[in-house]
Formats: structure tokens, C-alpha cells, sequence
């Protein structure tokens, strides 16, 4: 459930950075608004013959650093407000992580989990038929996001090929590795957030073996960030999934083997990991270092921010906190490294999916996870320095950084 308006309270924290930044009031005025807003039915067969019909959305908040880019997520929260919101944070992002990208993303309003694997592919090309004509190489750039994946990228570069004749993989990216995707996409986000964090910390001259580790959310980014992390030195202790939660106070000793079982059972309950099961409410406010938000937004709130124990807070989330938590944990010192920073490694990837594709490249996974690191840990220099120079929030920064390169392309234009 929100509990604000989310893209309001997105507008509201980048007019805070932008009044002290020195940003042209065009430029502001024309951030507030989105370029395109796009709602439309998506009707599809099912197995038993009878036609469903879900919302479908896509936003095109701005193009000025280049091409829409965002990811399309299959959630029942799915609606107009929380695409424009996500629209905005993706155009914030890309800026922040230096890719030539504006902002995008879309989605439909429905649980992919109670459909089957037909009814999944229909739906999905039902959806790509509404918006062949927005799309495209140099255009927009759809991606996965919350319930999306590469199977279903790669179906929408068929139908999307089938509507216009264009044969391109080039039109989404996070495609299968077969099909023009790039090695590496699957643990971007996760390992694109351990070294923005990585980053920081070397910058407070802190060393990893001193901080032990919550993960809210084991699908694709909790996981490879909990595997690299652990691999860096850190200790996770928690980890919970939409069906609950397991506490280890010693440390959970091998999170490949939590993967498979999860990959393999469904769930983190596994037999052969001695700890305690959680609520998943109270993966948040065990007595940790640091919280890692990996599913979806609004789950630290008004309610549970003043119990937070953790010092610094990793978004890998989109927009996890809500604004009163964040001015709740600002006001106990809490650190919160913000998610157009910390899971920009996602799109960071992407980006280099999209420039192998249009340059017939194919790069290593090893090349692709140090020219991430790179990048990452760039945008984390950045951020820091602002932060320390104008002495506001991680979060704030990050917007100012952004504002900055839109600005410096913008008035190239
Ligand atoms: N869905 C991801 C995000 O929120 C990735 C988007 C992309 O790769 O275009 O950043």
C-alpha cells in the first residue's frame, strides 16, 4: 500500500536539490512534467479460452541525455502514479551514472505469478503490440524490472520484430545472452550496489569485515548482492523473501547454497542453516550495520523508521523509505546511500548491452564487471563530494549531480 504519492513526493525531493543548485527555472518547470504518459488496456487469451484484460502503462518522463530507458515491472501495484515516479528516478539515474539515457518505464498491473507460462507470453505480446510504435533502438529502451526477466525480453524483441519488420534485438535490453544480451545483466543491479558501497566505505576509511549485513528481498538484486558482498568481506546475518525471513547472528556461511535453495524450494527456510525465522517486518530493525531494501518501495515508513538500528542504509530498492522515514533517520544519523545511486548498476549494464549491440561487440563477463565497478564507483566520488562539499544528504546530492549533467547537456541543445 503507498502511503504518500509517490511521484509527488519524487517531484518534491528533486525541487528541494534543485533550489540549491543553480539550475534554470525552463529547466526545472520542464522536469516537472513527463514528455509522454501512456495507459492502456491489455486484453489477452487465456488457457481455458476466456480474455483477461489488464492495465498497461509506460512513461516517457524526459529525453534530453538521450533515449527513453526504464524497465517494465508485472506488480498489482502497478499505476499510473508509481510509473511516473519510477519514470523520474530513472531520468535522475542515468544522469547520476553518467549513461546517455533519459528516463522511462512501464509495466502492467498484475500478478505474472497466477498466470501460466502461455498465458505470460501472450499477455507479454499483447502488451508489446500496444507499444511497438514507442519503442525502439533510438527511441525508448524497455528492460526487466520487478517480475520481468530475460524470457520475457526476448519475447517482446519477437513480436516487436513481427509489428514493425524490424528485426532488432537492440529495442530492450537484459535480452538471454543468445540473443544479443550482455554477460553480466543478471548481477548487475547486485553488484553495481556492493560497489557503490564498497566505494563509500573506502572513502570513510572503513573496512568490510567490520559490518554485518540485513537483505530485505532475495529475488535477483538481494541475491548477487548478498553473494558479492559476502565474497568482500562482509557478514550477512539476515535475509527475508516475501514469504518470511531467517536471522543468523554468526553469519549466513554459504549464500550460493541459499540461492539453489531457494532457486530450487521457493523459500529461505532451509533446514541446514541454523539461525531463527523472522517476520518479515523485523528484518528491518534487528540490530545490524547495515539494511539492504531489495525488494519493493515505501517499506521503511513513519511507523518502523525510529526503530532502525542500522547506520547506514543501502537502497537497492527503488524509493524504499518514504519521506518521513528518511527525515526520521536523517535525524538519527543513520547513512542512506540513495537507489539512483546504489541500483543503478542495472541500467549501468544495460547500457553496455545496448553499446555492444549497436557496435556488433561482444564483451567478457570480466570486462563488463570492471568497467561497472568503474562506473560505480565514479558516481559514488561524485556523489560523496557533493555531499561533503555542500554538506546535505547522500540523497540530495545524488539529485544535484543529476540536475548538473541534465543542465550541462540541456543548454548544449
Ligand atoms: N529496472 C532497472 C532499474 O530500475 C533497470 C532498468 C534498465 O536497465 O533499463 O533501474
Amino acid at each position: 500500500m503507498k502511503t504518500e504519492n509517490f511521484s509527488k513526493r519524487i517531484q518534491n525531493e528533486f525541487k528541494k536539490a534543485a533550489a540549491r543548485s543553480n539550475i534554470a527555472a525552463a529547466l526545472i518547470a520542464k522536469l516537472l512534467t513527463y514528455d509522454r504518459s501512456l495507459e492502456f488496456d491489455v486484453l489477452f487469451k487465456k488457457s481455458d479460452g476466456s480474455a483477461q484484460t489488464v492495465k498497461g502503462y509506460r512513461v516517457q518522463h524526459n529525453n534530453i541525455l538521450g533515449p527513453y530507458k526504464g524497465g517494465l515491472r508485472y506488480h498489482p501495484d502497478v499505476s499510473m502514479d508509481e510509473m511516473k515516479a519510477l519514470s523520474f528516478l530513472m531520468t535522475l539515474k542515468n544522469a547520476v551514472i553518467g549513461v546517455p539515457f533519459g528516463g522511462g518505464k512501464g509495466g502492467m498491473a498484475i500478478d505474472p505469478k497466477t498466470l501460466n507460462e502461455q498465458e505470460l507470453e501472450e499477455l507479454t505480446r499483447s502488451f508489446t503490440r500496444q507499444l511497438a510504435s514507442y519503442i525502439g533502438p533510438e527511441k525508448d529502451i524497455p528492460a526487466p524490472d520487478v517480475n520481468t526477466n530475460s524470457k520475457i525480453m526476448a519475447w517482446i524483441v519477437d513480436e516487436y520484430g513481427k509489428i514493425t519488420g524490424k528485426q532488432t534485438s537492440t529495442v530492450v535490453t537484459g535480452k538471454p545472452i543468445e540473443l544479443g544480451g550482455s554477460e553480466g545483466r543478471l548481477e548487475a543491479t547486485g553488484y553495481g550496489g556492493t560497489y557503490a558501497l564498497l566505494a563509500i566505505l573506502k572513502l570513510l576509511k572503513k573496512k568490510p569485515e567490520n559490518f554485518t549485513v540485513a537483505i530485505q528481498g532475495f529475488g535477483n538484486v538481494g541475491q548477487y548482492a548478498a553473494e558479492l558482498l559476502q565474497q568482500n568481506g562482509f557478514k550477512i546475518v539476515a535475509i527475508s523473501d516475501s514469504k518470511g525471513g531467517i536471522y543468523v547472528p554468526e553469519g549466513i556461511s554459504d549464500i550460493r547454497a541459499l540461492m539453489k535453495y531457494k532457486a530450487e524450494k521457493g523459500n529461505l527456510f532451509d533446514k541446514r542453516i541454523t539461525g531463527r525465522e523472522i517476520a518479515l517486518e523485523a528484518i528491518l530493525t534487528l540490530p545490524v550495520d547495515i539494511i539492504i531494501p531489495a525488494a519493493l518501495e515505501d517499506v521503511i515508513h513513519g511507523s518502523n523508521a525510529r526503530d532502525i538500528r542500522a547506520d547506514i542504509i543501502l537502497e537497492m530498492a527503488n524509493s524504499p523509505m518514504t519521506h518521513e522515514a528518511d527525515k526520521i533517520l536523517a535525524g538519527k544519523g543513520v547513512m542512506i546511500i540513495p537507489d539512483i545511486l546504489a541500483n543503478a548498476g542495472g541500467v549501468a549494464v544495460s547500457y553496455f548491452e545496448w553499446h555492444q549491440n549497436t557496435r556488433n561487440e561482444q564483451w567478457t563477463k570480466e570486462e563488463v564487471f570492471s568497467k561497472l565497478k568503474k562506473k560505480m564507483e565514479l558516481a559514488a566520488n561524485d556523489v560523496y563530494q557533493i555531499h561533503r562539499e555542500k554538506k546535505v544528504p547522500l540523497r540530495e546530492a545524488a539529485y544535484m549531480l543529476a540536475l548538473e549533467r541534465i543542465q550541462a547537456k540541456w543548454l548544449k541543445k
